[in-house]
């Protein structure tokens, strides 16, 4: 069969209905433009059908367990608690279905053409869609990203975080090879759905690029839990046993066995069979695309925005970046959000506990020569006390000296990501110290902790 040339011309063609994708194409065509949006896999992307949602469906389910337990200091009695694999699994993949058709209709309300297939850059404007060349003013990458599996022997027998969420049963041991989001946040929803888990890290300590209060304290808090952690280990060679086992030879000479090891070891643009050798864009040596602050390639027209650029893997910075671009290209001037202010850009690691920060960490405040204060509590919250967990809060303030603004907030503790977002509006705002200390806490929570620490650590 021959190739067919469409006959319209769009304004905008997006390349990838995720999160930046859908985004992004909505905003344009709301501010008038005419747009379609080539999608190969399912609607939303990475954070919908492989990501932020059913991931943190999982670590709700896994946290069942421990409160049951922390009940019985409360006086309840639950009786033969346990967990069914397929409820989860098939509950999840139902919810994300939904949420496929509420994107669906996102793009058909918003007046956007959804185009099903590969798409392939020809250079010129021009976008091949399986049999189908379009053409557009403007192109935007929006591809995001894939799971990356380092060379080695057996990797055909590993998995990724794309293949979890659809298992056909749940293994007895699981092993997780990496130290960043994906690896701690997967090693801790494992083990508390029951798994038997070992995190193994080439480094000598978890999440690199969290403030180090931090890392420490949730490492200590993982193994605690009973997630084995092997620091300063990797996987020299993957064995699948006749009974389906795999085998794992390790770097320190000792061996182990496991029914899964899930790789979570990063993840880079995703940019196969995507024709940019018909265009003049470029990537750095990570593998991105390299955008200016236009988010233009160095091909005149083509954009690109969200994981396939250089800058922070998150659903909301997506969003943010295909909302700028839209309003960049067809909005008036100063009706824009603006650019994204990445220093500013909270966080959260769904662990358990949650991790969540904003600005800068420790390191960094040296690494720019900032002379600061910390302000810091670690302490067990009330709702453990009666069940006498060991499980502890961390509340870490850095503090400008110069300025008495707050540059850093960081947290460990249940629901960190929901206290910290709050945080974050105030240090956008410029929030200094003493903005934090005149305000006064709602008693009992953990959040007053923030407004209530008086005395700098001395070092
Ligand atoms: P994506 O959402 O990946 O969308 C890209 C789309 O483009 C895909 O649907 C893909 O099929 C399509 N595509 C690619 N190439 C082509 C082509 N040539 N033709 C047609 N279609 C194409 N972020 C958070 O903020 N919070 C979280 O809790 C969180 N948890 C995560 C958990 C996991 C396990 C993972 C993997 C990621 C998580 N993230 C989280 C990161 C977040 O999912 C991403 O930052 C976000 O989805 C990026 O959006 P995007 O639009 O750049 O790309
Ligand atoms: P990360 O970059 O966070 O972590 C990758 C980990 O793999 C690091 O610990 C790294 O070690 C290790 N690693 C890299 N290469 C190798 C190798 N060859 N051998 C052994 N170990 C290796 O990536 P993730 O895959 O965890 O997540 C990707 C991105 O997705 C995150 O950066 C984040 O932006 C986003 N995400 C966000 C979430 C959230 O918002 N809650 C949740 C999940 C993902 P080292 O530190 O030594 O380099």
């Amino acid at each position: 069969m021959g190739t067919t040339i469409a006959t319209e011309t769009y304004d905008l063609l997006v390349i990838g209905a995720g999160s930046g994708g859908v985004r992004a194409s909505r905003v344009a065509a709301s501010l008038g433009a005419k747009v379609a949006v080539i999608e190969e896999r399912a609607l939303g992307g990475t954070c919908v059908n492989v990501g932020c949602i059913p991931k943190k469906l999982f670590v709700y389910a896994s946290q069942f367990n421990e409160q049951f337990e922390r009940g019985k200091a409360y006086g309840w009695q639950a009786n033969d608690i346990h967990f069914n694999w397929p409820i989860l699994r098939d509950n999840t993949q139902q919810e994300i279905q939904r949420l496929n058709g509420v994107y669906g209709r996102i793009l058909d309300n918003a007046g956007v053409t959804l185009l099903r297939g590969h798409a392939r850059l020809l250079g010129d404007g021009q976008v091949q869609v399986e049999d189908t060349v379009y053409r557009a003013k403007r192109i935007i990458l929006a591809v995001g990203g894939w799971p990356f599996i380092p060379d080695l022997p057996g990797r055909e027998h590993a998995i990724t975080s794309n293949e979890i969420f659809t298992l056909p049963e749940l293994p007895e041991r699981v092993v997780v090879v990496g130290g960043g989001y994906i690896a701690c946040e997967f090693a801790g929803f494992l083990n508390g759905l029951g798994v038997d888990t070992h995190l193994i890290y080439r480094g000598d300590l978890i999440l690199r690029g969290f403030d180090d209060d931090i890392r420490q304290l949730m490492l200590e808090q993982m193994r605690h839990k009973g997630v084995q952690v092997h620091l300063q280990t990797d996987i020299d060679a993957i064995e699948k046993t006749s009974t389906g086992q795999l085998n794992l030879a390790l770097n320190n000479d000792s061996e182990m066995q496991a029914g899964a090891v899930i790789y979570a070891t990063g993840r880079k643009p995703l940019l196969d069979n995507l024709g940019l050798e018909n265009t003049q864009a470029t990537t750095s040596k990570s593998g991105a695309l390299t955008v200016g602050d236009d988010y233009q390639t160095a091909e005149p027209n083509l954009y690109a925005i969200g994981d396939a650029i250089d800058r922070l893997a998150l659903t909301p910075v997506a969003l943010a970046e295909g909302m700028d671009l839209a309003h960049r290209l067809y909005g008036k001037t100063g009706q824009g959000p603006g650019a994204v202010d990445y220093p500013l850009v909270p966080t959260a690691v769904f662990t358990q506990p949650n991790i969540a920060t904003v600005g800068l960490t420790e390191n960094q405040a040296q690494q720019n020569s900032v002379e600061y204060d910390v302000y810091r509590a670690s302490f067990t919250p009330l709702p453990l006390t009666l069940s006498q967990s060991s499980e502890k809060v961390m509340v870490k303030l850095l503090v400008e000296r110069a300025s008495d603004k707050v540059i850093g907030c960081h947290m460990v503790g249940a629901e960190a990501g929901e206290i910290i977002q709050g945080l974050a509006v105030a240090m956008t705002a410029g929030a200094t110290k003493a903005d934090f200390d005149r305000t006064i806490g709602i008693h009992p929570t953990v959040a007053e902790e923030f407004v209530t620490l008086r005395e700098p650590v001395t070092k």
